[in-house]
């Protein structure tokens, strides 16, 4: 079935009664030459388990399946099961998770379906949990080594930013702290059924294998991180005490300690400045 023929989703959802839900950011992908693009530059291959979430019909999920040994999707709308159980049916390499992706056990997902494999997630994702859905899988260091990702241009472009510059974003950080981001193309509005308001882009997050902090100081290097975000137009020193009551003494001789400026904002600093400006500020805490 060709999933990207507009006319032949049209009438496979009429079948089954399926009106799109925008609240669960339903924009299919109908453009022939975009799933097999994210599946390539997402790992997709022979070796490799892809994870998906949100499947839509299943047309990215079926270019996984073509290119990798094993794909395994985590879609929430119940709605889609019995439309996926006739796309798909020709595939015995995918396993359909009915569930929110937010409450998934995504590790155990992992393990049971891909022992052996190397995995990586691919996904055109729900707009309204971007940044949710991809703090979750670097947070929850899954044994994942890429996630390839189609989501809003906005958004790509502040996954995208340099650390230490105007656009840069806690997301920002989060994501240049686990791994490395590449941009790797955007797709307009008119790719999708129905058509959202506003042009996609796709990302590629590759991973470092090793952890630069232990949990603790990476628990509060985030704290520090999101806290100085959540009030960027206040100075560093006021933002932390105000919302973790560090004393402002203590910020300013750290910051003072790395030869930065006292009345520094966190979108100033880089990614080196950020962990040292942590470990200094953990080191006032105890
Ligand atoms: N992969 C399909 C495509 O490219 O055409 C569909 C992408 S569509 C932008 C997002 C999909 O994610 C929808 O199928 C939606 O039902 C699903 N979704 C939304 N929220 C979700 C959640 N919390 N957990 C899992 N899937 C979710």
């Amino acid at each position: 079935m060709n999933l990207t023929n507009i006319c032949v989703v049209k009438d496979l959802l009429s079948r089954y009664g399926f009106n799109f839900s925008k609240g669960l950011g339903q924009n299919f992908i109908v453009n022939p030459n975009i799933c097999p693009q994210i599946a390539e530059y997402g790992n997709a291959s022979s070796g490799w388990g892809i994870l998906e979430i949100g499947t839509g019909v299943g047309v990215l999920t079926k270019e996984l399946a073509i290119r990798a040994d094993k794909v395994s999707a985590v879609e929430i709308d119940e709605r889609l099961m019995p439309v996926l159980a006739e796309t798909l049916r020709e595939f015995n390499n995918i396993k359909i998770y009915n569930e929110d992706v937010m409450k998934a056990d995504l590790k155990k997902i992992i393990n049971d379906d891909f022992g052996g494999l190397r995995t990586a997630v691919c996904a055109n994702l729900p707009y309204y949990i971007t940044s949710p859905v991809i703090m979750l899988l670097l947070e929850s260091r899954l044994p994942v080594e890429s996630i390839t990702v189609m989501v809003q241009k906005e958004a790509a472009q502040r996954l995208c930013a340099k650390v230490g510059s105007r656009e840069a974003g806690a997301i920002t950080v989060g994501v240049n702290y686990y791994g490395t981001v590449t941009s790797l193309f955007d797709v307009s509005r008119g790719n999708f059924m129905p058509s959202p308001n506003v042009d996609s882009a796709v990302i590629r997050i590759d991973i470092d294998k090793n952890p630069r902090l232990d949990p603790d100081e990476e628990k509060f290097f985030f704290k520090m991180v999101k806290a100085g975000f959540s009030q960027r137009r206040k100075t560093l020193a006021n933002g932390l005490y105000s919302l973790l009551g560090i004393a402002k003494s203590d910020v300013y001789s750290a910051l003072r300690d790395l030869g930065i400026s006292e009345s520094v904002r966190m979108e100033a600093l880089d990614m080196e400045q950020l962990i040292a400006l942590s470990l200094g500020l953990m080191m006032k805490e105890n």
